[in-house]
């Protein structure tokens, strides 16, 4: 083989730690030798050497990249998923609560109230919460054998399979965030750095400890490259909040604004000449045109706007991702719905998502099946008694209040997205096997994006799908 020969090869992590490898990398940029001759040389203990020089002290961070962790996260609260998940570039899989079940004592008591004199009324809510959860799950799987009747020759067993997320979706509106999550996480070291620096610096103790858990395992890995995180002023700072009683309507507007059933999407920041801009982009790729040049043509001729249109997205199939122009077109989206929904919305890494605290300020939710179940009662009066103790704990430290909070009540949120990524949110979490909160925003918004964008909106792949209002009626009782 000559030295010109093209070579495809893994550095792997079966044979090379991650910091090894990142430096393997690293090194190509002044070496002239192969990337295995150059790993060849490297030894642990040098490429120490060479991040502590090069990404510690020179600032060199991308090379961090290069070194991926694989992180097992289990029994910690879902509240204290929000800080892990809040990293963009990292990838998770957590356990579902929509397809498992949690037992009465499944939920972290956190270190701050464990002996405090709230304590008892932090533990009796959780425990009031499953134990009603646990208590809902038969008479929803009725409403659900009812509503999808077992096939012709089905088990039992496989009949269950297929309608079980249907009553855990309902059932899951009482859990409490308190309750036990597992989650894994890859991402690379420079990611990790900073979500280490998060976790130590947040107002949770929960949160702060597994800052200190997850550095203390990643040093067996990356003994370098987050041996210096730590927790930031600044980001403590930012990470305290002060609920306070919404004193507007929940909406935050006008009447004509106010929450329905399950909350609400509003469009706060659209520009309807965006889509004349996004269209002229894709002809200075396709034509080489100057985008002033471009932008006119878009602007000046509806015709020529929808055979752009229809060259940029016409010929999507069922797996493509739209190009890339349809990212400068953005939305700033205000989004009020519950807690469930808002926990499977933060998971769009690729939007720019503000959250509101955790509260019970906003009011909750009444899925429509509860009713059928004849749960109502109990229902309420968990959820009612939830809302007591946040009340109670918020006032001594607003953070931990939010434990008790669970996935019924509303969340506020904010949203700013490009339109690739509402047409991947709106594909994806429309469809009917997503859950009927979810799939109310993500109707919802298509709606309102078709609305002030109907020429690059209108191929958003939501045919045969109900509209938003309709399934909401469906899903949701007024409270
Ligand atoms: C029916 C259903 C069931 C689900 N069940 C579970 C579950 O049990 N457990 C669970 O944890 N999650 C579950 N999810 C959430 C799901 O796995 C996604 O994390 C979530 O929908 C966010 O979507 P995304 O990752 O595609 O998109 P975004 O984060 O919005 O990213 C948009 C797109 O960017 C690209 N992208 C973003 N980040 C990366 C990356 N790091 N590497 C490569 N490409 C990237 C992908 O093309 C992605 O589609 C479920 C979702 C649905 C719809």
């Amino acid at each position: 083989m000559s030295g010109q020969d093209r070579r495809v090869y893994l550095l792997s992590p079966r044979t090379l730690s991650p910091e090894t490898i990142a430096v393997a990398f690293a090194k190509t940029s002044r070496s002239p030798e192969s990337f295995d001759v150059i790993a060849s040389a490297l030894s642990e203990e040098a490429s120490a050497q060479f991040h502590e020089r090069w990404v510690v002290g020179y600032g060199h961070a991308s090379v961090a990249e290069h070194a991926v962790l694989h992180i097992a996260l289990e029994n910690i609260s879902r509240l204290a998923i929000e800080c892990i998940e809040s990293n963009r570039l990292a990838s998770y899989t957590e356990k579902s609560t929509r397809y498992q079940m949690w037992d009465r004592t499944a939920f972290v008591v956190p270190a701050e109230i464990r002996n405090a004199s709230l304590g008892n009324l932090y533990r009796q809510t959780c425990e009031l919460l499953l134990d009603t959860y646990l208590a809902s799950l038969a008479p929803l799987r009725k409403v659900a054998q009812s509503a999808f009747p077992r096939e012709d020759g089905e088990s039992e067993a496989r009949w269950d399979g297929r309608i079980r997320s249907r009553y855990v979706d309902v059932a899951r509106y009482l859990l409490p965030s308190a309750v036990f999550a597992n989650v894994g996480v890859t991402l690379n070291a420079r990611s990790l750095e900073h979500a280490i620096r998060k976790m130590l610096s947040h107002p949770l103790a929960e949160v702060r400890d597994i800052g200190e858990d997850v550095r203390r395992v990643a040093l067996q890995e990356v003994p370098t490259l987050v041996k210096y995180a730590q927790a930031s002023p600044y980001l403590s700072r930012l990470a305290q909040t002060k609920p306070g009683p919404v004193k507007d309507d929940a909406s935050g507007g006008a009447n004509s604004e106010a929450l329905g059933p399950a909350g609400g999407v509003f469009l706060r920041h659209a520009d309807a000449a965006a889509e004349a801009r996004a269209l002229a982009a894709a002809v200075v790729r396709t034509e080489g045109l100057a985008y002033s040049q471009a932008l006119r043509a878009m602007e000046n001729s509806p015709e020529r706007r929808r055979a752009a249109a229809q060259d940029l997205l016409g010929e999507m199939g069922q797996w493509d991702h739209p190009s890339r122009e349809l990212e400068h077109v953005t939305y700033s989206v205000e989004v009020v719905a519950d807690q469930g929904a808002y926990f499977e919305a933060k998971r769009h890494r690729m939007l720019s998502l503000t959250s509101a605290p955790l509260t019970c300020e906003l009011g909750y939710v009444t899925p429509r099946w509860m009713a059928e179940a004849n749960l109502l009662e109990s229902y309420r009066r968990a959820m009612d008694a939830a809302r007591g103790a946040y009340q109670k704990i918020a006032h001594e430290n607003p953070a931990l209040a939010g434990y008790v909070v669970p996935n019924g009540y509303l969340r506020r949120f904010l949203m700013t997205l490009n339109l690739r990524e509402v047409y991947h949110l709106c594909e994806l979490r429309a469809r009917p096997n997503a859950h009927f909160a979810m799939r109310v925003v993500a109707l919802h918004l298509a709606e309102l994006v078709r609305q002030v964008h109907p020429l690059l909106g209108s191929w958003m792949r939501l045919e045969d799908l109900p509209d938003w209002e309709s399934l909401e009626a469906d899903y949701f009782l007024q409270s």
